[in-house]
């Protein structure tokens, strides 16, 4: 999957008051002039990854608007059709905090449904009753498929989030009766969990939920629930190895590049680019090139030097871990967690 950073705005959050917003950190070193991704930059990223078999397949496999609040972006569907021509599997992911259906923001969104993209949300629920309710029924008329993210604070949070998830497909019809009955174990085994265990581990948390799918395709809608910790964020904007749910638990990152393969590669406006769905807060020294401005054969070349530095780095990190030492920083400049 390729993460394509359209827009650096956040929308509900004034950028430069909102220290919570994952994003924040990272872009507050991006101009305001670049906030939106242009046209122009758009097809030069797609000639690149054109180019560069590896980009190539990931974006073949699917490719991720994402930000900030992408529909945020003026010029949001005539990049759309840019990236359509690279993937069957353009997608995007939105706030759907919009005030109403005649919004700009929303006839974009209307727009890329129609042209075959998709469209998954955040559940706010703040705004849920005032603004995403009324737009996720409009969704559900345009497309076949949805996700659902869910961040959360606290277990009884996404018991409640869940919930309202609930009631909201309940109302829809029979079409979503399989959506409903996926929501519904999720909560069923959050409530024996919380009865059982309510200070569980983070560990305990992915155990007990193991045996829960996260996805139906049952009766011609696909419906995925994403359930997201919400992450400590410092007074510098950086992100904290530690959950707000699980605040005992280090969180470690298994980071796919030592393994050999490259799931992922998130580009950031500025063309950076880290093969992690990180946008920045992690400050992950090794470079993986810029999609904007290197030529492909150096963007090769550097992927290379990095994965050699992020093979001796996770070690390091895993012996810190062992040896009673985590947090230790290593001299090949990955965070410390990343394992
Ligand atoms: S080392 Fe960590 S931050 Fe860097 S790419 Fe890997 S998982 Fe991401």
């Amino acid at each position: 999957m390729l993460n394509i950073f359209v827009e650096a705005n956040c929308n509900r959050y004034v950028r430069d008051e909102c220290t919570y917003c994952h994003v924040y950190e990272p872009l507050m070193k991006i101009d305001r002039s670049d906030w939106h991704l242009l046209p122009e930059q758009a097809q030069l990223m797609a000639d690149k990854i054109k180019q560069i078999d590896l980009f190539h397949q990931l974006a073949q496999n699917e490719i991720n608007f994402t930000g900030g609040e992408p529909s945020q972006n003026p010029q949001l569907v005539e990049i759309f059709h840019i990236f359509r021509k690279l993937s069957p599997n353009v997608r995007l992911h939105t706030n759907l905090d919009i005030q109403s259906n005649t919004h700009s923001r929303w006839l974009r969104l209307v727009e890329i449904m129609k042209l075959q993209g998709r469209v998954d949300f955040t559940l706010y629920p703040t705004v849920w009753e005032s603004r995403q309710k009324p737009l996720l029924q409009e969704i559900l008329g345009l497309q076949n498929e949805l996700i659902v993210n869910m961040i959360f604070e606290q277990v009884p949070d996404l018991l409640t989030q869940l919930e309202t998830m609930t009631v909201f497909f309940k109302e829809q019809g029979v079409k979503f009766h399989p959506t409903v009955t996926l929501l519904e174990k999720h909560s069923e085994k959050i409530e024996a969990l919380i009865q059982e265990k309510p200070n569980c581990s983070e560990a305990e948390f992915n155990q007990y939920m193991s045996d829960v799918e996260s996805y139906t395709t049952v009766g011609g809608f696909t419906f995925g629930v994403n359930m997201i910790l919400g992450f400590v964020v410092d007074e510098r904007g950086e992100r904290a190895m530690v959950s707000q749910p699980f605040p005992k638990d280090v969180n470690t990152l298994e980071c796919t590049i030592p393994r050999g393969t490259i799931e992922i590669m998130t580009v950031q406006q500025t063309g950076e680019m880290t093969p992690c769905c990180d946008v920045g807060n992690l400050k992950c020294q090794p470079k993986f090139g810029n999609l904007l401005t290197d030529s492909p054969d150096a963007i090769m070349r550097q992927i290379e030097i990095s994965r050699q530095k992020m093979v001796t780095g996770t070690a390091r990190n895993i012996q810190n871990i062992q040896n009673g030492k985590p947090g230790e920083p290593v001299e090949e400049g990955i965070p410390p967690y990343c394992v």
